[in-house]
């Protein structure tokens, strides 16, 4: 196993390169889905995938399949990959490192003169960050069939703009209707990550092994009172959207903290209020809410208790809501085998090892539906991710790429 040597230099440059491609000032990353920056990071992988040999394929909505053929190409391959979309905002190494990393760990097993029995595949999922449709993880979603043609042609982003048409100026045009994949179109699917955490840092250990993604909701919710002049309305008379929507936002968190579960979490990361001017009443908030527990059972009930808060709290202020549920998917579960080929993998590599959660959502909770998945995660200075300073040290870089290496050439032989 340890003749699988991982080039790190290599690997470091990959990953400066691709950070060239921001539409922020660096250090801080921004890579919108189908923007002009996007398309060109797209291509350089592109080219390095060509520069080391490999064949690359791509589907109708940019999912790209980087493959090194094995000594049987009719078998089922084994797949990593992540995403290389980024936040506005946001760090180099949150998904850059699963998918450069993948292309290297495929690298480093073609360079050891070895070849694997099933064929490797590293897949650069399509946007897996929400930031241009509201919705995580188009590309894995519709991989697993979990978004459809008619949901996909119902998306818009901010400014309007229909998924389709993006699409298509971003020159992707074959039809939408042979995305997802069929249930076992690999054999394994292991996804290296940062751990957008503080936990590995903190505990002093090299790398995680996740056990499991939490099962996770977004919402958007509208929130409408009714408007007017700041001096002229008394308060008795008053239906202020704003003053519902922040009743509302402590009661979401009061739901999260006093939920018996330690993994419960609830976020409202988007608040808006119209008209926002300081002399006139809000006649209109809107929010989102983020929902997550490691089980889907804890999850649904939190949805449930903030459904009900929100229906009191717009009946005793007398304003009317709507809410649009944008994702609410089942957590996901690694696959055992995997967890001791990885555990074994880094044991044989001197590494520290430990059975984590995975608090942040990932591609793989979509692949887990066709395939059996883990993922590994490496430590990440302070915790810090979609911030300009997310860090992962290169000597943790190579740690889990080496990782990653040896486990999917045990897994394709
Ligand atoms: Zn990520």
């Amino acid at each position: 196993m340890s003749s699988i040597t991982i080039n790190c230099n290599r690997l470091m440059k990959d990953i400066e390169a691709l950070a060239a491609f921001s539409d922020m000032p660096a250090p801080a990353m921004c890579r919108i889905l189908y923007s002009k920056t996007d398309m060109a990071a797209r291509g350089m992988i592109k080219k390095l995938a060509e520069a080391a040999g490999f064949s690359w394929r791509e589907d109708a909505i940019g999912n790209l399949f980087i493959r090194m053929d094995g000594n049987n190409p009719q078998l089922p391959p084994v797949a990593t990959g992540s995403h290389t979309d980024a936040i506005p905002n946001s760090g180099k190494y949150d998904g850059v490192l699963g998918v450069l990393g993948g292309l290297e760990a495929m690298r480093a097993i073609k360079e050891s003169g070895r070849m694997p029995l099933r064929s490797l595949e590293t897949i650069m999922f399509t946007a897996e960050e929400p930031t241009r449709f509201g919705v995580g993880c188009i590309g894995s979603r519709a991989l697993a069939g979990a978004i459809s043609e008619t949901q996909l042609l119902q998306l818009q982003d901010l400014d309007g703009n229909a998924f389709e048409a993006v699409r298509a100026e971003a020159g992707f045009k074959a039809p939408l209707n042979h995305l997802p994949l069929g249930k076992n179109c690999y054999s394994h699917f292991v996804e290296l990550h940062i751990e957008q955490g503080p936990n590995l840092e903190a505990a002093g250990t090299q790398i995680g092994i996740v056990t499991a993604i939490p099962a996770s909701t977004t919402m958007q919710i509208c929130i409408t009172g009714e408007g007017g002049h700041a001096g002229t309305v008394m308060m008795p008379n008053r239906r202020d959207a704003l003053m519902a929507a922040a009743e509302f936002a402590l009661k979401v968190e009061a739901i999260a903290k006093d939920n018996t579960s330690s993994d419960a979490v609830a976020t409202i990361g988007k608040f808006e209020a119209f008209p926002s001017a300081s002399n006139s009443i809000p006649n209109e908030v809107i929010l989102t809410v983020d929902i997550r527990d490691r089980r889907s059972e804890v999850r649904d009930e939190m949805m449930a208790s903030i459904e009900a808060a929100l229906a009191g709290i717009c009946k005793e202020r007398k304003v009317t809501s709507k809410t649009v549920v944008f994702n609410c998917d089942p957590s996901a579960e690694s696959d055992e085998e995997i967890l001791s080929i990885v555990e074994a993998s880094a044991s044989q590599l001197g590494l520290s090892h430990t059975r984590m959660v995975s608090r942040a959502f990932h591609d793989t909770a979509f692949m887990a539906r066709l395939v059996p998945v883990a993922m590994i995660f490496i430590p990440c200075a302070n915790g810090y991710s979609h911030r300009p300073e997310e860090y992962a040290s290169p000597d943790d870089i190579e740690n889990g790429v080496a990782v990653l290496a040896n486990t999917m050439w045990e897994l394709a032989n």
